[in-house]
């Protein structure tokens, strides 16, 4: 059986864990990023790449990372990232320097993405479709058994296409409505306070703003919460155009849903199929199939270590880890 580091890199820590060739997870070592300045980063991933390198002991195949951004596949530099504020960082370049096994960098929810595909809920499809619905949007598009990376490793960034470009909220890119904006857990809050001033009653959004979570509302509209349920209805809404348009696309087997948001899968899953169903035209109704990831905050841990295993994201074929 083979061995990889496993590494998922995100604004505010960093992941490193120990996984073999089945996607099972052996060992995991975190750290908090308080510094985002480039050296500062990679001198916390290279510290946890050790400790998991020192549990795997020999013959380790490799380190896939998972980082956000714009990612060059191929030689692991970080074109553009917002959330460390970095362009063009040679981070797979600074950690060949320090390790003599390959260093696969890859974008953090393709990451994701393929790992779900290897050995989550998507595992034996070729057409699949990972929604990670978080603060934002992250995802990424399986399509004939390859993991979509585009010209410029720009495919599958779904968070960012508009659903409701004249009326909707502001979305972290600039753009108005983004499927990002709209129908992520912070979509759902934005859409709490946007009906707020119907519910003059309401006690939902007594609590100091940082406070208030994607989870207290959907809890809040299961219990029957009038306001809550305004606020979760307008979500399902605007989620259900965003998978609609991503039939319409790529009509995959299946689209998996992961992230907080998604934990209540029933209650979610319920509402949703209905307006999708609704909003799907040319595509033969029900032949995507929306279901909920099985990974959870593992997927992309798993999925860099798979990177791993196929020899980077550029490599051949995308299909079986
Ligand atoms: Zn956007």
């Amino acid at each position: 059986m083979r061995t990889a580091i496993g590494v998922d890199l995100g604004g505010s820590h960093v992941t490193a864990a120990v996984v073999t060739d089945d996607g099972t997870i052996h060992s995991q070592h975190e750290q908090d990023l308080e510094d985002l300045q480039f050296e500062a980063v990679v001198a916390a991933v290279a510290s946890q790449i050790s400790a998991a390198m020192k549990d795997a002991g020999s013959g380790v195949a490799g380190i896939g990372i998972g980082s956000p951004g714009n990612i060059d596949a191929a030689t692991g530099a970080v074109l553009y990232s917002p959330n460390f504020g970095w362009t063009r960082a040679p981070l797979g370049e600074a950690l060949r320097k320090k390790f003599s096994v390959p260093v696969f960098v890859g974008n953090d929810a393709r990451c994701a993405t393929l790992g779900e595909h290897a050995f989550g809920t998507g595992e034996g499809t070729e057409d699949f479709v990972l929604l990670t619905l978080g603060t934002g949007i992250g995802g990424g598009i399986v399509a004939g058994g390859r993991l979509l990376l585009g010209n410029r490793w720009g495919a599958g960034e779904i968070g960012h296409h508009q659903i409701r470009p004249s009326d909707g909220f502001v979305c972290g890119c600039g753009k108005i409505g983004c499927f990002e904006a709209q129908a992520s857990g912070t979509g759902l809050i934005r859409h709490a306070f946007a009906v707020a001033p119907s519910f003059p009653r309401s006690t939902l959004l007594e609590v100091a703003r940082d406070k208030l979570s994607s989870k207290k509302i959907r809890k809040a509209a299961q219990a029957g919460d009038k306001h809550a349920s305004a606020a979760w209805n307008n979500f399902i809404a605007d989620l259900a155009i965003g998978l609609a348009n991503v039939i319409a696309f790529v009509n995959p087997e299946k689209i998996a849903l992961g992230g907080g948001v998604s934990t209540a899968a029933d209650f979610m899953l319920d509402a949703v199929r209905g307006p999708v169903d609704a909003l799907t035209t040319m595509v033969p109704k029900g032949t995507t199939e929306i279901t909920i990831a099985r990974l959870g905050n593992n997927a992309g841990q798993v999925g860099a270590a798979a990177m791993v295993f196929r020899g980077g994201l550029t490599a051949g074929d995308a299909a079986g880890a």
